[in-house]
């Protein structure tokens, strides 16, 4: 994944046009994968291999209180791709925030001559 240092390089308008890309896709959460035994006698899974990875989904909702959903297999690269997302629109956005207030200091600077033509 890209740096925040190296982002700092990129354009503003580059930014823009890959947060647009990006922004559609997000998910907000926390991946976790999780191995386990079923239970079933003979399964391979009582001396070998537990079964999974099984993933899930956590993230903290309005009330404050961490919900986690277990993620369906045909769900799982876009879940993860979405999450990957979301971490980079968080550098971007960051980013984005520094180059504006750099701009509306420079934009401040006193300049000489001030009140002359
Ligand atoms: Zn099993």
């Amino acid at each position: 994944m890209s740096s925040v240092t190296h982002l700092s390089c990129t354009s503003r308008a580059a930014l823009l046009r890959r947060l647009n890309r990006l922004a559609p896709r997000v998910v907000f959460g926390t991946l976790a994968e999780t191995y386990r035994r079923c239970g079933r006698p003979g399964c391979h899974c009582a001396d070998g291999p537990k079964h999974g990875p099984h993933l899930s989904l956590s993230f903290r909702g309005p009330d404050g209180r961490t919900q986690a959903f277990y993620v369906p297999q045909a769900l799982q690269a876009e879940i993860r791709a979405g999450v990957a997302a979301w971490q980079e629109v968080q550098q971007m956005v960051r980013v984005l925030g520094d180059l504006h207030r750099e701009q509306l200091w420079a934009a401040r600077r006193p300049r000489r001559g001030r009140g002359r033509p």
